[in-house]
């Protein structure tokens, strides 16, 4: 089908779960336009770097388009009869729980929900688990706890309406930019709001506040614990709230005081005075919202974070009310839609428990299921474990890329290499799980999926197709549906399309409710096709977009524990397990701003690929200088589980003792920068989360002799180097390179560009100073050009990969590219700092010279930072210091 209509479709952004709501068309020859939906609740038109990029993700590189088995193409009857009949002999020769989904927060509701439902009701176990749990889990389980339900109390709008804003592990200003940009507008009409970050690391989002406690890493139990006794010793509790809506008050204060003044120093690393002055100002500020996310949750006690988190908005009532709550941001777009269905390990549908047997049994009922699992399944991090010792014999992946993101990443590798039967669900053709799975089924994307997602303030919208489904590429309920009705389970799971299954879904929650559960979107039950598709974003517990009702739980107690009363947890001072040693450094993994989970979508955009070029491990200059690293160094990072090699950015961002590592680069697009080989898998003991944020390591340089960079118009085939690279640009690739000797150079640059015959080759070797230089042209354009260099490869890189989409008629103009700088009069932008508008730091830097001296200034010469935001605080970066060098 091609969509020939160009009226924009409505649909929601595939990457955070601040949920952004985009207008997206497709003209007739596949040109794809987006912008930001204005009439959107979560972003009100605006749209992040990412988002803004969506339309350089949707095209057919790289894709999936028909299944495979073994590698070879196969029909979708033969790959799908294949998975079904693997997956029904193991149940019978091995039992239900030696099969297993490993699904994703990246899936629709609809998806998940025929995942969920075929495991759970239909072959009986809960051997369902999401990538998800490397997410979220421990805000699940914290909610749970405290709330007896997974609740998120507050809005987005909370987050404006605040006096005090506290960001807890949350690098908001890149991880969610638009809801950032919402606090920040806020802030620009609200002066006084306050905003505090707490981070072992200073941030873009630390950059901005008033407040930065660089905690020292798993340190926020403490740094709460010391909050809640502060609370109780100044007078700020709430006496009547706790009285009447909750439980465990005393116990909680006791543990908390059993912290001490000293202990909170020294397991927080924060000053006593800015200490002080953030309980001060917690306790002065009635409206006060508290943002968590992975900092707080991707730790080995996250859950008792988030409940310290609770805790303290429990003590003062400040819960549930127009700018007052704890707040829990998902990193996914679809995490939460994906604990409504119940799609993890532990979880039953519709916010229903597990090990609740009057849940087990209404859900059997209502699903006419001839099993139910009766125990949680296998979390993440045990499944893969399961995986590799033959518990789970065959398996089943959708939409992730485990190989790459999960702890200890080599020891999943090698447990899929062995599984018997691996299946992937994938957009992609080359993964690196992929790699690894028997059967590859092509799974559509986003701009032809068709569902909900539900983002991190409880609003379910549309995500609507606009692009026609390339190849065979089918929706994952579909293929799910399908394979469950070969498996024999036909009229549960023979539905007409997603609306049926949205509905099925919306029953479910309703049924037998009665107020007893917080999930209930009951008024969807008959919703219809016609209905689905003109569906408008709601947030539950409201039940249409129109419905003027309070979106907001708690604030007057009705919690969802037996008594309806919140519980207070006592958090003890536990021992600090983790290994010290001298010479290693805290690990922090984490996001950069401009790129996605493992690159599959982001990877594709040129722009997007510009910011943060190279996998790269922020380092403080005492820490470098120590280890004998300079800024752009190659440095090997280990740990018992692996090693990395990675480009040196050494910064004062990084507290001294700590480095931070992206998550983002793969085996396609790094030699060696699979930051999960590096990561033990230890979990948090309530959630199963792992602590993907605290590891040792040690760092020592590379011992490059050679560094290179490269512009490719063609990918290249194989990179033959110690250490590479491979980035996106616009015209093409470029490449970072380093050797640990020599190698011929002559023989590598043709190994690298297989230029054609015709093709007019350009050369530059000076021995004496160690450089070489190769460019080839093919017609008017240049094809690849290499540098190579002893030291530093000194060419503009934002300048070099231009030149793949320049125009050069003449001869002598063309040794501008070997000479790597630009000719007379010629402009280089430098590194971009602006995505959005392709604004480098040059340019940058050049307006600030001539008067620019704010970033609404440098924004309206420029117009960098004016889209998204996430930039501004490297543009007052640039400000800052030229102020600086004038003052000198
Ligand atoms: S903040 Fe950016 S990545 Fe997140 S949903 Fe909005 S546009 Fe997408």
């Amino acid at each position: 089908m091609a969509i020939a209509d160009a009226s924009p479709v409505k649909t929601t952004c595939p990457y955070c779960g601040v949920g952004c709501g985009v207008l997206a068309k497709a003209d007739a020859g596949g040109v794809v336009e987006v912008r930001g939906d204005p009439d959107h609740p979560a972003n009100f038109g605006r749209l992040c770097s990412k988002g803004s990029a969506l339309a350089e993700t949707t095209g057919l590189e790289g894709r999936l388009l028909h299944p495979e088995i073994g590698g070879r193409q196969a029909s979708w009857d033969e790959a799908l009869d294949l998975v079904a009949g693997r997956f029904s002999e193991t149940v019978r020769i091995h039992g239900p729980d030696s099969v297993a989904l490993y699904v994703s927060g990246q899936l629709l509701t609809e998806d998940y929900y025929v995942a969920n439902k075929l495991m759970k009701g239909f072959i009986g176990s809960a051997n369902i688990d999401t990538n998800s749990r490397l997410c979220m889990a421990s805000s699940v389980a914290g909610h749970r706890r405290a709330f007896g339900a997974d609740t998120v109390p507050g809005t987005y709008a909370d987050l404006e309406q605040a006096d005090l804003l506290v960001l807890v592990g949350s690098n908001l200003a890149w991880c969610h930019p638009v809801l950032y940009q919402r606090v920040a507008s806020a802030r620009e009409m609200r002066p006084e709001m306050r905003v505090v970050v707490i981070d072992p690391r200073r941030t873009m989002s630390a950059d901005s506040a008033d407040l930065h406690l660089p905690v020292r890493a798993d340190g926020d139990v403490a740094l709460f614990a010391g909050l809640l006794a502060h609370l109780a010793d100044h007078g700020a509790l709430d006496a009547a709230y706790i009285e009447r809506h909750t439980t465990g008050f005393d116990a909680a204060l006791a543990a908390a005081r059993a912290f001490g003044r000293r202990e909170i120093a020294n397991r927080t690393g924060i000053r006593p005075a800015d200490l002080d002055r953030f309980y001060r100002l917690f306790a002065q500020t009635p409206k006060v919202v508290t943002v968590y996310s992975q900092g707080v949750n991707q730790s080995a006690s996250g859950t008792d974070k988030v409940n310290a988190i609770i805790n303290c908005h429990l003590a003062t009532g400040r819960i549930g009310k127009p700018g007052a709550g704890p707040f829990s941001v998902t990193g996914q777009p679809n995490a939460m839609g994906g604990r409504e269905v119940g799609g993890m390990a532990n979880m039953l549908a519709a916010h229903m428990e597990l090990g609740n047997p009057l849940h087990r049994e209404r859900v059997q009922r209502f699903w006419k299921a001839p099993a139910i699992a009766d125990k949680p399944g296998l979390k993440a991090v045990d499944l893969f474990r399961a995986v590799a010792d033959g518990r789970v014999k065959a398996l089943w992946i959708m939409a992730t890329n485990p190989v790459d993101s999960m702890p200890d990443a080599d020891h999943v590798r090698a447990a899929l290499a062995d599984c018997p039967f691996v299946v992937v669900s994938d957009v992609l053709a080359a993964t690196d799980t992929g790699h690894y799975a028997d059967v590859r089924l092509p799974a559509a994307a986003w701009g032809e999926k068709d569902g909900t997602v539900t983002n991190s303030e409880r609003r379910i919208s549309r995500q609507r197709p606009f692009l026609p489904l390339p190849g065979e590429a089918r929706p994952d309920w579909w293929i799910v549906a399908e394979v469950a009705r070969r498996m024999g389970f036909r009229s549960a799971f023979s539905y007409a399309g997603p609306a049926a299954i949205f509905a099925e879904h919306a029953a479910l929650s309703a049924y037998d409710n009665n107020g007893a559960r917080d999930f209930d979107i009951g008024a969807y039950a008959a919703i219809g096709t016609a209905g689905y598709d003109a569906l408008t974003p709601f947030q539950w517990p409201a039940q249409s977009a129109q419905e003027a009702g309070d979106i907001r739980f708690f604030a007057e107690g009705g919690f969802f524990t037996p008594d309806r009363k919140a519980r207070f947890i006592a958090i003890a001072p536990a021992a600090e397990t983790w290994p010290q040693g001298a010479s290693s450094l805290v690990l922090n993994t984490g996001r950069v701003r401009d790129h996605w989970h493992t690159m599959t979508r982001t990877g594709k955009s040129p722009r997007l690929s510009q910011h943060l070029a190279e996998p790269f491990v922020e380092i403080h200059p005492h820490d470098a200088a120590r280890h004998g690293i300079g800024d752009a160094d190659i440095v090997r990072v280990a740990t018992p589980r692996g090693a990395v090699l990675v480009r040196a950015l050494v910064t004062r961002r990084q507290a001294p003792g700590s480095i931070f590592v992206p998550i983002h680069w793969t085996d396609q697009f790094a030699s060696n920068a699979r930051v999960g080989t590096l990561v033990a898998p230890a979990t948090d003991p309530h959630s199963g989360q792992p602590a993907l944020k605290h590891s040792r390591a040690t760092v020592t340089r590379f011992p490059a002799q050679w560094y290179g960079f490269a512009v490719l118009r063609h990918k290249p085939d194989g990179i033959p180097a110690d250490y590479w690279s491979l980035a996106r640009c616009e015209a093409g690739w470029r490449v970072e390179l380093a050797f640990a000797g020599d190698r011929d150079w002559a023989g590598l640059a043709r190994g690298l560009f297989a230029a054609s015959p015709e093709a007019e080759t350009l050369v530059y070797h000076d021995e004496a100073l160690g450089r070489h230089r190769f460019a080839w042209f093919e017609g008017r354009r240049l094809a690849a050009a290499l540098y190579l260099a002893r030291d530093a490869v000194a060419v503009s890189r934002s300048w070099a990969v231009e030149q793949l989409a320049a125009d050069y008629p003449h001869h002598h103009t063309r040794f501008s590219v070997i000479a790597g700088r630009p000719v007379a009069g010629v402009s280089d932008r430098g590194a971009t700092v602006c995505s959005c508008f392709g604004v480098g730091v040059n340019q940058i830097a050049a307006a600030v010279g001539t008067g620019c001296t704010t970033v609404a200034a440098v924004g309206e010469r420029l117009q960098a930072g004016t889209n998204c935001g996430s930039c501004r605080a490297e543009i007052r970066g640039i400000i800052d210091a030229h102020r600086l060098q004038a003052a000198e």
